[in-house]
């Protein structure tokens, strides 16, 4: 069994529709497939559809813009009721604050000699409500600017770059309290990618398993062997969930293949028990645990 729990798709960032998306993780042999765009669900109907028809079983999730202790962490909601009006008023804010500073962005890019028109964005963009920086990075691959998004990144985008600009993120805690409360299960995405150990030391991490957080993704493209082995040890210590995931983007981003990590299949039982336990507890509306 084969279990990959975190990928995009075009409804944010990914490269590829939610159908060609779950139609890649069945022909590449996944059993299991979490689909959890950035701060939306719009992806989700097209790949329950797709899912049935390919014979996979999807797991919904949405990963979280939040902040905490002043860096961007990015939280896996996974099988939270999507219609929950404090998770859609969260969201919404997110999803605004990502696109409303794209004209701040470019006007930047221009004071850096780039010229970036908000068409050309619109453009790469697709009609996403999540329209952020990767896009901003197409669109200069697109006109030639850079070869690939991570350049863009890299010379331009990233904080302390000439076109950064900072957006609202929801407060972690208050995001996992929001997530139990809408039937679904918190795990901590790459706790140690972006930032290293630093930005969520093992103390950060105790306590946010304290306040409900269930899970950390161990297994994931930006840890290092040895930060794995760290932190399987603290989820063993603290009884969280273990996951591990490709973070697929399609084309955008390079060494993140479908399936390059894997979540056990004893850890999925217990993600999805969890998922049980905060849907009986929840006013959810919805189906109990979409699956
Ligand atoms: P934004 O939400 O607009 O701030 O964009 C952040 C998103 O950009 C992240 O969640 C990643 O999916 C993507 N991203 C960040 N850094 C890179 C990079 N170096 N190369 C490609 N994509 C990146
Ligand atoms: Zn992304
Ligand atoms: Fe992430
Ligand atoms: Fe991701």
């Amino acid at each position: 069994m084969r279990i990959d729990l975190h990928t995009h798709t075009r409804a944010s960032d990914g490269t590829q529709t939610a159908e060609e998306l779950v139609r890649a993780a069945a022909a590449s042999g996944l059993d299991v497939l979490g689909v959890t765009d950035h701060d939306t669900t719009e992806g989700w109907a097209e790949a329950a559809r797709t899912a049935a028809e390919v014979g996979i079983t999807l797991v919904r999730g949405i990963e979280v813009s939040t902040k905490h202790l002043g860096r961007g962490a990015h939280l896996l909601a996974y099988l939270p009721d999507p219609t929950y009006p404090p998770l859609l008023e969260h969201l919404r804010k997110i999803l605004d604050g990502r696109s409303s500073r794209v004209p701040a962005m470019l006007e930047r890019l221009r004071e850096a000699g780039v010229d970036v028109d908000i068409s050309d964005v619109r453009r790469a963009a697709d009609g996403t409500a999540a329209t952020g920086r990767p896009h901003v990075a197409d669109a200069l691959v697109t006109l030639g600017v850079v070869p690939d998004r991570s350049t863009a990144f890299r010379r331009f985008l990233n904080p302390g770059r000439p076109a950064y600009v900072n957006r609202y993120a929801a407060p972690l805690v208050e995001m996992i309290r929001v997530i139990d409360e809408a039937g679904g299960v918190s795990v901590l995405a790459h706790p140690w990618g972006r930032h290293g150990e630093e930005s969520m030391p093992e103390s950060a991490l105790t306590e946010l398993a304290g306040l409900g957080l269930a899970g950390l993704e161990v297994d994931h493209q930006d840890h290092p062997p040895a930060a794995r082995e760290r932190l399987r040890a603290i989820a063993r210590d603290l009884d969280l969930v273990v996951t591990g995931s490709s973070d697929h983007h399609g084309l955008g981003k390079h060494d993140h293949e479908l399936g390059c990590n894997t979540t056990a299949p004893e850890e999925l039982e217990r993600l999805l028990a969890l998922a049980d336990a905060a849907s009986a507890r929840s006013t959810r509306t919805t189906p109990e645990v979409l699956r």
